[in-house]
């Protein structure tokens, strides 16, 4: 990938984009998020760690509004998240998101399950969104494998076609939980290598891993979540060497 391959991100940079305040969240009995404060910089790479359990994925979650908050307030560039209706749709679109599953369609080719959101979302034309689709295929390495199926394709390769369809849309920023937990050892580095690259190029990024050198090479901040509240927050280095609460100690300790 090269610099020039992307739209300027440079634009704004270091200014908030995604700023949550105050958010709560409830599942019946459990406070899942508890008044969580978190600014993600324009270009900024956010690294969440914490136990399972702890709430990571309830907070990427609320960021595109696959979950409501219960309490407080989260905006994106300055808005509101928004409820419901076409303006959900575009929000969803802003906000690209990889999962631990790749959720690739299986009945469409590789091809297809990159153009379909930049058509049916955005209103590019079929060509348009097909010469981008190539573009992205081409730079996440899968470029060879658009006419496929997903299930014709490894898992790593899967996961980097989800990649190149959630920045099909353009986002502005990119939400990763987890997208290493389900692949063959082997498989981790190229997806790996392909999201170093991304946040080289200035994507804006929350990435829940537990993969500590991606942390350590991307990340411009690691936080630190248990029991549904951000623990500790600080530079990788910092964390790293000397984690603050006895929770991250405690974590740091079972996983390095
Ligand atoms: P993590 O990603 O850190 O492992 P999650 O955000 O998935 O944690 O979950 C945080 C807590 O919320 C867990 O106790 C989990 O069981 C609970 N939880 C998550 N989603 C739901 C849901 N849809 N309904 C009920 N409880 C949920
Ligand atoms: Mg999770």
């Amino acid at each position: 990938m090269t610099a020039q391959e992307t739209a300027p991100v440079s634009a704004g940079r270091g200014e908030p984009l995604v700023v949550l305040s105050g958010v709560q969240k409830h599942f019946g009995q459990l406070h899942a998020l508890k008044d969580i404060e978190l600014t993600v910089k324009r270009g900024e790479v956010v690294v969440v760690i914490g136990p399972s359990g702890s709430g990571k994925s309830t907070l990427c979650r609320t960021i595109n509004r696959l979950e409501t908050i219960d309490e407080g307030s989260i905006t994106l560039d300055g808005q509101p998240l928004p409820q419901e209706g076409k303006a959900l749709a575009a929000l969803r679109a802003e906000v690209g998101m990889v999962f631990q599953s790749f959720n690739l369609f299986a009945h469409k080719t590789i091809l297809e399950n990159v153009t379909l959101g930049p058509i049916k979302v955005r209103g590019v034309g079929k060509a348009e969104a097909e010469k981008k689709a190539r573009e992205l295929l081409d730079r996440v390495g899968v470029g060879h494998q658009a006419e496929k199926y997903p299930a014709q394709l490894s898992g790593g390769q899967q996961q980097r076609v989800a990649i190149a369809r959630a920045l099909a849309m353009e986002p502005k920023v990119m939400l990763f939980d987890e997208p290493t937990s389900a692949l063959d050892p082997e498989m981790i580095k190229e997806v790996l290598d392909v999201m170093v690259d991304l946040a080289e190029q200035g994507m804006t990024m929350v990435v829940v891993t537990h993969e500590m050198g991606f942390a350590r090479t991307a990340a411009h901040r690691v936080v630190f979540m248990a029991d549904g509240a951000i623990v500790e927050e600080n530079t990788p280095e910092e964390f790293f060497t000397h984690p603050s609460s006895d929770r991250a100690k405690d974590f740091l300790g079972k996983i390095l």
